[in-house]
């Protein structure tokens, strides 16, 4: 049944060795991502595709609707891994329009287990209430694909791995997109945080330890 698949990847394969000799020699010693991406698993949003890079060069976590969730260990051991081993300069997350996951938060069915994760993106729905209901239904389901990701870049900002990285004096720079499945064109919110004057101070650590 799955025999497509893996011709695919032989084919895959010799390609990429033709086109660059030597390149799983080189990417099995090692990887040096410079990029996080936490995105959506949804199967229309590939990482490495739309933004043009190469195995090794961006490395990817995804769930359903782009959540950061301060208890998911899952998620934070992503970012801890990105952060503090492989030290990526840029955390992108980046979520789409159309997302189900957020078009299924903004009703009221019943979807079973996943209804527990869905209910972070209710929380942001109830927090932006009064813009939220100023819109009309296709612009306000835009918005909360949008609200998403700016709330879950305020999360990894939040998170202690990445205050540590700043107080440290490292180079370290979240940004927020949202991604449009039908043009395949990505649009920068411009929500960028890299220091942690930024963030709300109810969340910011206190400084290192002399
Ligand atoms: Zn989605």
């Amino acid at each position: 049944m799955l025999s497509n698949l893996l011709r695919n990847n032989e084919a895959w394969a010799q390609r990429m060795e033709q086109e660059r000799p030597g390149f799983f020699k080189v990417l099995s010693a090692q990887q040096t991502p410079d990029y996080l991406w936490i995105g959506c698993s949804d199967s229309r949003v590939p990482a490495n595709e739309i933004v043009g890079l190469l195995p090794g060069e961006i490395f990817v976590h995804r769930n359903i609707a782009n959540q950061v969730i301060h208890t998911d260990l899952n998620c934070l051991s992503v970012l801890y891994y990105a952060v503090e081993y492989l030290k990526v300069k840029h955390i992108i997350v980046c979520g789409h329009y159309g997302c189900g996951g957020v078009k299924a938060a903004m009703e009221n069915g019943d979807y079973g287990f996943i209804d527990n994760w869905l209910r972070h993106i209710k929380d942001t729905y109830q927090l932006n209430v009064e813009e939220l209901q100023q819109l009309d239904e296709p612009a306000r389901f835009d918005r909360l694909c949008e609200l998403n990701v700016i709330r879950q870049v305020q999360h990894v900002s939040q998170t202690k791995v990445v205050q540590r990285a700043w107080q440290q004096g490292r180079e370290l720079a979240i940004h927020g997109w949202t991604y449009a499945i039908e043009d395949g064109r990505i649009r920068d919110l411009h929500v960028d945080i890299n220091s942690q004057e930024q963030i709300a101070a109810i969340y910011q650590l206190p400084p290192l330890a002399k």
